[in-house]
């Protein structure tokens, strides 16, 4: 049995190449840039005002107050100003070009018109560049402003419509297929009979996916019968990856690593020191990955936070596509068998002197009702069977971390 460490290292070592695709950059939130970006002009593209109020020359108003001209206006996007004179003030708007001579810009709430318009005292000295964003400041045309490896939030969007970028180079989203296996499985439309379950690991795990911006194909479930499994699994090795749940422990009809070795699958690990989730498996054939993830509704959970996501993120050009990890106190004494680490459901909040962990209950990895009230999971180390109360855990955050609430919060 390897360690979750180990496992990672296999998973990671040697990624499929990464696919690129032209998207309209509109479209582009949450995708990771493949190209860098250059500054296609300088920004700003003019000296421009910061402020509201007269341009001006710091050596006429050194005394101030002063009394000057106003010779002018530049509004915004009502084309380039005149020269400014000594002498002169220019009235002046947020967002306009400094006209040629001005070398600093008074705010008007430091400014006394007077005379109809046609004269400013200025109040207060200003100096020389104050207020002004020289051009070219944020950007000189041929600048790289976005690297490639860069992910594309609110702010990536805008610099791309500021350039006129129309399109983007970004990493291809893997494309993904879910199969379930078992049995006893019946879908969340139908009524079980006494001895059946319905399939809850499918929509958990497409959901978990969604998190990732991922639309995965559900293949439906298969029985476990080894010609059924092989037809759903060859359709999966069509996409990129594949994701199976059940079937992988040691049970007498746990077919699903026999059929991975019947279609030349190279299963390169297949049990995994971790709780939930020992039995995880990993097989590829060429550049398909194939992931076979434990039954058990957390296990399939947790796996794929650890196992999967790694890889697909990866695959999407994400650097570090990992669930966030940070430290917490435990609130409460632990126990577990070692030899596996764990990943136990918790309740993490802030509390004026730090993040508290609040282990919750859970009966067993198929808990998945247990499990709805944890925005977090704490990891219990491999070597130890206990922790007290008052410890420093290190914990890895839920996806919607920080979408939960609970009601008293
Ligand atoms: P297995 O990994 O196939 O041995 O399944 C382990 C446990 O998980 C069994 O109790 C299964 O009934 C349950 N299980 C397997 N697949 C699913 C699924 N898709 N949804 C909910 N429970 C499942
Ligand atoms: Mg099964």
């Amino acid at each position: 049995m390897i360690s979750v460490e180990e496992a990672l290292g296999i998973l990671l070592s040697d990624l499929p190449e990464r696919k690129i695709e032209q998207i309209p950059f509109k479209s582009a939130l949450g995708r990771v840039l493949a190209e860098d970006l250059v500054a296609t002009s300088d920004i700003p593209p003019f000296n421009r005002s910061a402020v509201d109020g007269y341009a001006v020359l710091a050596a006429d108003v050194e005394e101030a107050p002063v009394e000057l001209a106003v010779s002018g206006e530049s509004r915004a996007g009502a084309g380039m100003p005149g020269t400014l004179r000594p002498g002169e003030a220019v009235a002046i708007m947020t967002g306009a070009p400094i006209p040629d001579g001005a070398d600093c810009v008074q705010m008007i709430e430091q400014c006394q018109v007077s005379d109809n318009g046609q004269k400013v005292t200025v109040l207060r000295p200003v100096k020389a560049r104050e207020n002004i964003a020289p051009r070219a400041s944020e950007a000189r045309a041929g600048d790289a402003v976005l690297e490639s490896g860069h992910r594309i939030g609110p702010a990536e969007i805008a610099v791309m419509a500021t350039f006129g970028y129309q399109q983007a180079s970004v990493y291809k989203k893997p494309a993904v297929a879910i199969l379930a296996t078992g049995d006893e499985l019946v879908e969340y439309d139908r009524q079980p009979r006494p001895d059946q379950i319905r399939n809850s690991n499918a929509y958990c795990l497409a959901s978990q996916l969604r998190y990732m911006d991922i639309e995965a194909d559900y293949l439906g479930i298969a029985r476990d019968d080894k010609e059924e499994l092989r037809q759903k699994m060859l359709l999966g090795l069509e996409r990129d990856i594949l994701i199976i749940t059940g079937g992988v422990s040691m049970g007498e009809y746990d077919f699903v690593q026999d059929v991975f070795h019947h279609l030349g699958l190279e299963i390169l690990f297949s049990k995994v020191a971790i709780k939930p989730g020992k039995p995880t498996v990993f097989a590829r054939r060429g550049d398909r990955l194939v992931f076979g993830l434990p039954g058990n509704p957390i296990s399939a959970l947790v796996t794929f936070e650890c196992f999967v996501r790694p890889v697909l993120g990866r695959l999407c050009g994400m650097r570090r596509p990992e669930l966030p990890r940070m430290k917490g106190e435990l609130l409460a004494d632990m126990k577990q068998s070692p030899g596996r680490m764990a990943f136990m459901p918790a309740w993490v909040s802030w509390q004026e002197d730090g993040w508290k962990v609040e282990p919750l209950p859970w009966k067993s990895s198929a808990d998945i009702i247990g499990f709805t009230g944890a925005n977090a999971t704490f990891i219990f180390p491999k070597n130890r069977d206990f922790l007290s109360r008052g410890e420093t855990v290190e914990l890895m955050l839920l996806p919607d971390f920080f979408a939960r609430q609970r009601e008293t919060e």
